[in-house]
């Protein structure tokens, strides 16, 4: 863990959150914190739960029981969903870019179209954004020419433009040939290490062993154990969370 003066101040709060899917419980009540500056880890098998979370937090999946507070706005019955969309980047798996756009036109779009910011101004944010992914000499090209980690760098610096308040990763390494797994981390170490609020669902323990204030282990829809990176690398207390981290190393 690094120091960062991480402040009480909670940015994110989820609460007893339930999720089901055709009578499949997918999320069996959640309960977690986020707060300002912090980066949480979340990790768990394949079909625990992880990505139904996320997709809960930033509305793209309605929670059927609980509530999720964004700086102590209730934001599961908010009506306004492209304003907590703008408040909270998401990076996906598959970098989800616009193809028929170039790299400088996908980090601006959503400046222009969403937030009404003009042309110039929004010039300005998406080149200083694209500068701290390390991809400000490829903003003429289009995503096909990019590889993989630089599409990945091209989605941080799209949520980023958006100047949002918590940033949701979701395995946002997973899709990558091995040796582009490292550029992608970096910017994330960085963003960490900036004081950015981020919550990972990441299984690069080594990200989490450098910039985690907590990891958090689901399995099965339940937070089975959550502690700090030493807490749970060298002495977790749950059988699953060793057998789980065992696997992974
Ligand atoms: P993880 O990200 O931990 O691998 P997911 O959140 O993607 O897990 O999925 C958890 C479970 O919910 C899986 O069994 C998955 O099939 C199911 N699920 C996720 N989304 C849907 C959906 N839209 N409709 C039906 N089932 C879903
Ligand atoms: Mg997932």
């Amino acid at each position: 863990m690094i120091s960062k003066n991480n402040s009480n101040q909670v940015i994110l709060r989820v609460e007893n959150v339930h999720k089901s899917f055709n009578g499949n419980e997918v999320l069996k009540g959640i309960s977690f914190n986020v707060n300002k500056g912090e980066t949480k880890v979340i990790i768990g098998p394949s079909g625990t739960g992880k990505s139904t979370l996320l997709m809960c937090i930033n509305r793209l999946v309605e929670v059927d029981s609980g509530k999720i507070y964004l700086e102590n706005k209730d934001i599961t019955s908010a009506k306004n969903v492209h304003k907590i969309r703008q408040e909270i980047g998401f990076v996906f798996q598959h970098f989800n870019l616009f193809e028929h756009l170039n790299v400088l036109d996908n980090v601006k779009l959503g400046l222009i179209k969403v937030k009404k910011i003009n042309k110039d101004e929004a010039t300005d944010i998406a080149l200083k954004e694209l500068e701290r992914v390390g991809l400000k000499n490829k903003i003429e090209l289009y995503p096909a020419q990019l590889s993989g980690g630089q599409k990945q760098r091209v989605a941080i610096a799209r949520a980023l433009a958006m100047n949002p308040k918590l940033m949701l990763f979701d395995e946002p390494t997973s899709a990558l040939d091995p040796e582009l797994i490292g550029e992608v981390l970096g910017v994330m170490i960085e963003l960490a290490k900036s004081g950015m609020t981020m919550l990972c669902v990441t299984h690069e323990l080594g990200f989490a062993r450098a910039v985690a204030d907590e990891i958090i282990f689901m399995e099965g829809g339940v937070i089975v154990e959550q502690g700090s990176p030493l807490e749970m690398f060298n002495n977790p207390k749950k059988e699953r969370t060793k057998e789980f981290l065992n696997k992974l190393t």
